[in-house]
């Protein structure tokens, strides 16, 4: 069955941190036309800060996620700084102990992640926030495992979910955030949590996919 090893997985923080601050420019675009612009910058700010922190004590997948889960929430600004610091500290807890992931830990891990989120923002799917990306992908993830799909195939399910649930934000009003004060007007574009938790969720999939053993 695959798996992943934990403690050679810390690299994958690595792989966030690459990716956001590649689309740091995209990122803030989008938060520029419903939001102040700085969704981005202070994403790739944060990611950056913590990859640039991961050392010989951070090698480990737990390690890492807490790593940059106390950056974010101490370091940046924006409602993201705590969204994502508790998403990445509630998903190393469901990690500690084991020393492999398979995809019932890597279930656990996400649902975690999700609920830290969920709780603490108070935001429904349908709000457009990032949730419209996290929570499709977590289901489709269960589902495709529900269908006896492999740890890989449950991943590729997780990555294309998100982004149908990425593109949906387009078309919903905005009831949480910054946004929402601008009612209908925020139809129309995409949230910029949603796109930064999809490019998120993609670049996890892919870095846990090439670390399968
Ligand atoms: P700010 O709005 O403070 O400038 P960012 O620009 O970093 O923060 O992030 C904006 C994103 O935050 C939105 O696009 C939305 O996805 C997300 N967001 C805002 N409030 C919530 C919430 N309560 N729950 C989940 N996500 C939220
Ligand atoms: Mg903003």
């Amino acid at each position: 069955m695959s798996a992943v090893v934990l403690a050679e997985a810390g690299g994958v923080v690595t792989e966030l941190a690459a990716a956001i601050s590649d689309k740091r420019a995209w990122l803030s675009e989008i938060d520029g036309a419903i939001g102040d612009g700085d969704h981005g910058i202070n994403m790739a700010k944060g990611f950056m800060q913590a990859s640039s922190a991961l050392g010989p004590a951070t090698e480990g997948l737990a390690a890492s996620f807490t790593l940059l889960g106390d950056t974010l929430l101490g370091g940046i600004g924006g409602s993201m700084g705590p969204l994502y610091g508790t998403f990445f500290l509630e998903m190393a807890n469901a990690l500690s102990g084991a020393a492999t992931l398979d995809v019932a830990g890597c279930g656990r891990m996400l649902h975690a992640g999700l609920a830290g989120v969920a709780e603490l923002g108070g935001a429904k799917p349908g709000d457009k926030t990032m949730l419209d990306a996290l929570v499709p992908a977590v289901a489709a993830f269960d589902a495709a495992r529900a269908a006896g799909a492999d740890f890989a195939a449950c991943l590729d399910a997780m990555a294309a979910a998100a982004e149908r649930g990425r593109d949906a934000t387009r078309e919903m009003v905005a009831k949480v955030g910054r946004a929402a004060r601008l009612g209908e007007r925020s139809r129309g574009v995409l949230d910029a949590g949603a796109a930064s938790c999809c490019l998120i969720l993609q670049t996890l999939a892919a870095a846990l996919k090439r670390r399968m053993t």
